[in-house]
């Protein structure tokens, strides 16, 4: 069944927003491939993976994953980019309060124009830098719970809840009736 979901096996466009080098690339990478590349360059062009899991229900879900080609920095283009998207990963990194502040404004920009029912996960990326630290957990896991949204911390680098973020992103999908 390569064409459209049905009851046991959905199709779901993903896309991730944040600001530039927080890590997004790296976190599709790392959930994609396994790898993680730290002389990776900015992406260039549009960037298109596709990867499929299976959950215990033996239902599987395939991420259409959609990686900016650094449309963060040009708001306006950001709409054609999340149009149609089941999900939205929201992506900060856990040594920048401003990448935090940017995530929120992408929060409330997807709850104003993206589709009514999509699922938003908050990502507090880079984990593996505690020392660096400056967005306390707490910051994160607070401001998820207050707009109904799931909360992870990972590292692309480590792997630390790559999968993880995927998984629960698939639980909480909408399903289609059987
Ligand atoms: P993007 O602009 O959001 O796509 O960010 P990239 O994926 O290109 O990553 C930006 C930089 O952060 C790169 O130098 C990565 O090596 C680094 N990076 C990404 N994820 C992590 C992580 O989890 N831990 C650490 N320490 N560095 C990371
Ligand atoms: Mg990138």
């Amino acid at each position: 069944n390569g064409g459209a979901s049905d009851a046991k096996n959905l199709r779901v466009k993903l896309v991730l927003l944040g600001d530039s080098g927080v890590g997004k690339s790296c976190i599709v990478l790392r959930f994609v491939r396994g790898q993680f590349d730290p002389t990776s360059k900015v992406t260039v062009g549009a960037s298109f993976l596709s990867q499929t899991i299976a959950l215990q229900d033996s239902t599987t879900v395939k991420f259409e994953i959609w990686d900016t080609a650094g449309q963060e920095r040009y708001a306006a283009l950001a709409p054609l980019y999340y149009r149609g998207a089941a999900v939205a990963v929201i992506v900060y990194d856990i040594t920048s309060p401003d990448s935090f502040n940017k995530a929120q404004y992408w929060v409330k920009e997807l709850q104003k124009h993206g589709s009514p029912d999509i699922v938003l996960a908050l990502v507090g990326n880079k984990a593996d830098l505690h020392e660096k630290r400056e967005v306390p957990v707490q910051d994160g896991i607070e401001y998820a719970e207050k707009n109904g949204m799931f909360f992870i911390e990972t590292s692309a680098k480590t792997a630390d809840n790559i999968n993880q973020l995927f998984e629960e992103i698939a639980k909480r999908l909408p399903r289609p009736a059987p």
